[in-house]
Formats: structure tokens, C-alpha cells, sequence
């Protein structure tokens, strides 16, 4: 991909008339966090759509052929964005939830550590793979949903968010070169 294009695909994205949708709900889940509740949003059928058609448009000319939604709420903008990119939709798990073969990757949370786990057979080597979350806090999920993909020979195309907490920095920590797409960034 042409370097400019990547810069302008990193580049903050502006406020977004969806951000009326995002609900502020402060110390939850513990004292200090400001969560960003997205669940206004996938309360109202066309905000959600134009979420989702926004989150669509930069990938629609890359032939995406996955989309990992990292559990629990990457499951409900990845499943509706593969549908909209024509692409299969592949889960990553928290530890212990994939049923058949699969191989994971524990990485450093603010408190502690977690665990993100796929299938093994999830991915051709070589498919053109899409990582989708929510909320893109300190980036230590990203880059395990990451090394998941990159661990199965897939080839990433890039990330999607709908939210960055852009104050956080988790860009700094992001691969050079791979776009990572937020649509609203405080
Ligand atoms: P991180 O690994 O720090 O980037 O955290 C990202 C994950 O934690 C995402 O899966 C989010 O769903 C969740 N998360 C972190 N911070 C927030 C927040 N302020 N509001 C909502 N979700 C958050």
C-alpha cells in the first residue's frame, strides 16, 4: 500500500456526528475509568449503519477476506462489518472459550494480565485480515489480536475502531506501515 495512503488512514480522524451516540459512563469499571458505552448506539438502526458503512469504507477496495472481532463488543462491530466487506468473520476469544485447536497470546493489562486466543485453523495462511475492537485504550489487546494473526501466516491488512482514546497513545505502540482506522477520537 502507498505510504500516503497509510499516513492519511493514521491520520486522527476528525469528530464524527456519531459521537452523540457514545454515552460517558465515569468510574466504571473502577474508579478513575471514563467507559465509553457504545450501547446507544446499537440502540439506533441508522446510527449503527452509518457506524458500520463508515467502518467499511476505508477497507471496501482492499478485498478483505477475515475480520477478527476481539470478544466481547470487537464480536458486534466485526460481524456486521464482515457482512458489509463480504468477508467471513473469525472470533478472538478470551482464554478457554474456543471449543477446537487453538493457540493464544497473553499480554500485559493496566492490573494484571489476559489472555486472547483463535482458532487454529481460522486463517489461511496468506488471507487478507481485518482486527476490529470497540475502543482502542492502551493498545495491549491490539497487539495481541495481532500477533494472533500474524502467528497464522495471515496477511493484516490493518485495524478498525470506532472509538481511540487518543490521549492514551496507543498508536505509538502500533506497527509502521499497517493503517489503523478510528472513526471517533478523544
Ligand atoms: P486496551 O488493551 O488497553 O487498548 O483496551 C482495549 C479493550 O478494553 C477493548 O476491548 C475495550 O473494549 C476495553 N476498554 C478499555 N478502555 C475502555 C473504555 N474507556 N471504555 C470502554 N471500553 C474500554
Amino acid at each position: 500500500m502507498k505510504s500516503s495512503v497509510v499516513a492519511a488512514m493514521n491520520r486522527p480522524a476528525p469528530m464524527h456526528a456519531l459521537a452523540r451516540y457514545v454515552r460517558d459512563v465515569p468510574d466504571f469499571p473502577k474508579p478513575g475509568v471514563v467507559f465509553k458505552d457504545l450501547t446507544p448506539l446499537l440502540a439506533d438502526a441508522g446510527a449503527f449503519a452509518i457506524c458500520i458503512d463508515a467502518l467499511a469504507s476505508p477497507w471496501r477496495a482492499r478485498r478483505i477476506d477475515a475480520v477478527c472481532g476481539i470478544e466481547s463488543r470487537g464480536f458486534i462491530f466485526g460481524a456486521a462489518l464482515a457482512q458489509a466487506l463480504d468477508a467471513g468473520f473469525v472470533p478472538l476469544r478470551k482464554a478457554g472459550k474456543l471449543p477446537a485447536q487453538h493457540i493464544g497470546v497473553d499480554y500485559e493489562l493496566e492490573y494484571g494480565t489476559a489472555r486472547l486466543e483463535v482458532h487454529a485453523d481460522a486463517l489461511e495462511p496468506g488471507a487478507r485480515v481485518l482486527i476490529v475492537d470497540d475502543v482502542l485504550a492502551t493498545g495491549g489487546t491490539l497487539l495481541a489480536a495481532r500477533e494472533l494473526v500474524e502467528r497464522l501466516d495471515a496477511r493484516l491488512m490493518g485495524a478498525a475502531v470506532v472509538i481511540e482514546l487518543g490521549f492514551l497513545n496507543a498508536r505509538a505502540r502500533w506497527q509502521e506501515g499497517v493503517p489503523l482506522y478510528s472513526l471517533l477520537r478523544y
